[in-house]
C-alpha cells in the first residue's frame, strides 16, 4: 500500500500532486496543498476532428447461376403446361438444348438469359 509522501499516511490510491514544483504522491487531504496532476488521458479519448472514413461500396460480385437452374426450368415449364418441344419452337432453340438444360447441362449465358425472359424467372443468384 502506498504512503502519502507528505504526511506518511497509508492510502489506497495516491494522488499525484505538484507542490511548489515537486511532484509527490499524497493522500486526499494533502493533495489540497498543491496542484493535482491529472493522469494523461489515453489517446483514444482525445477528441480530434478526424473525418470518418467513407464506406466504400462493396464490389459488384458476378452473378452466380442458381445450382437448381435445371429444376427451376423444368418446374416453370410444367407450371406453364408446356412441352419441351413447345418451348424449343417458341424460343427458336433446338429441342436438345432445352432437354440438356433441364437435365443439368449449363447452356451459354445468352441462352440462359433468353430462358429467363421467356419464363419470366431468375436463374442467377445475386449475392448481397
Ligand atoms: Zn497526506
Amino acid at each position: 500500500m502506498p504512503e502519502c509522501e507528505v504526511c506518511g499516511r497509508r492510502i489506497d490510491r495516491a494522488k499525484r500532486v505538484s507542490i511548489d514544483g515537486i511532484v509527490l504522491e499524497t493522500c486526499n487531504n494533502c493533495s489540497t496543498l498543491g496542484k493535482v496532476i491529472r493522469r494523461k488521458k489515453k489517446k483514444a479519448f482525445v477528441k480530434r476532428h478526424v473525418p470518418l472514413p467513407r464506406i466504400q461500396p462493396e464490389e459488384v460480385k458476378p452473378k452466380e447461376l442458381n445450382a437448381d437452374f435445371s429444376k427451376i426450368l423444368r418446374e416453370r415449364r410444367e407450371q406453364m403446361k408446356m412441352m419441351q418441344k413447345d418451348v424449343a419452337l417458341k424460343m427458336n432453340l433446338p429441342l436438345s438444348l432445352i432437354k440438356r438444360a433441364e437435365s443439368g447441362f449449363r447452356p451459354e449465358d445468352s441462352v440462359l438469359n433468353k430462358l429467363e425472359r421467356f419464363y419470366k424467372i431468375s436463374l442467377f443468384e445475386e449475392d448481397e
